[in-house]
């Protein structure tokens, strides 16, 4: 099984709608333990991306995720700009021209873009940022794919991870980014960054948990022999 560049397309404006839904939420996350300013920058960049998806019809994946990322970079601005255009960008680098992906590849893409994030922000997990729930979502997606588990399945896990990880954030106290400010105040608070990361696999889960719908990209489902 496998999903192709209108599945990822959904992804980011799955995502998009969730963004949207929780934007204040996320300001109030970042007011907390920074100056506030998360859940606005990343609706920028989202609403950025979603307006540039029906120009990128007929690319690749790589190509799809390259131009969404960079698009992110270049509207959202803050510590969070670069380092989320730089998760699909790298993503996008690691899926390259294909236009079909399986759950391993996706999963490879999806920690290349997390391991582009931490080297550019030099976070490791428990530092409370992103990464606490970036990098188990990837390390779940990567052990789905081993196990050749369908879409389903594996983005289940990667969504658990993922909400496992952003509540780690609030026993954390930040040490990279603005909130390492705030030091043992931001005890208790969840990380915006993290919890958005979340909800960016939550909405991956929602999109590709339909496996009937997976099913009509088979290169056999066409046959009527
Ligand atoms: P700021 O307002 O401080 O410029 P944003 O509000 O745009 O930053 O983004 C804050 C989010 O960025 C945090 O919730 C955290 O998840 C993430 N973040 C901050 N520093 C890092 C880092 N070094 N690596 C990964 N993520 C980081
Ligand atoms: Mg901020």
């Amino acid at each position: 099984m496998s999903i192709t560049q209108k599945e990822i397309t959904l992804w980011i404006e799955r995502y998009a709608e969730a963004v949207r839904a929780h934007v204040d939420e996320l300001n109030k996350m970042d007011a907390a333990i920074g100056d506030g300013d998360y859940g606005a920058s990343i609706l920028r960049g989202v609403n950025a991306a979603t307006a540039l998806i029906p120009s990128l019809e007929g690319l690749s994946i790589g190509g799809t995720l390259k131009k969404i990322g960079m698009k992110m970079m270049s509207t959202m601005g803050g510590t969070s700009g670069p380092l989320t255009g730089t998760l699909y960008v790298k993503m996008g680098s690691a899926a390259g021209d294909k236009l079909a992906i399986t759950l391993a590849e996706f999963a490879a893409a999806f920690k290349a873009g997390v391991e582009g994030v931490m080297a550019l922000g030099k976070a490791e997990v428990g530092d409370k940022t992103m990464i606490d729930s970036l990098y188990p979502a990837a390390e779940a997606l990567v052990a789905a794919g081993a196990q050749q588990v369908s879409f389903k399945d594996g983005s289940a896990k990667a969504t658990q991870a993922a909400k496992r990880g952003y509540e780690t954030t609030a026993d954390l106290v930040a040490r990279k980014g603005r909130s390492s400010y705030v030091g043992e105040r931001g005890r208790g608070a969840i990380d915006p960054g993290a919890y958005s990361a979340y909800l960016l696999m939550k909405a991956f889960e929602e999109v590709v948990g339909q496996e009937a719908d997976l099913k009509s990209h088979s290169p056999f489902s066409n046959s009527h022999l």
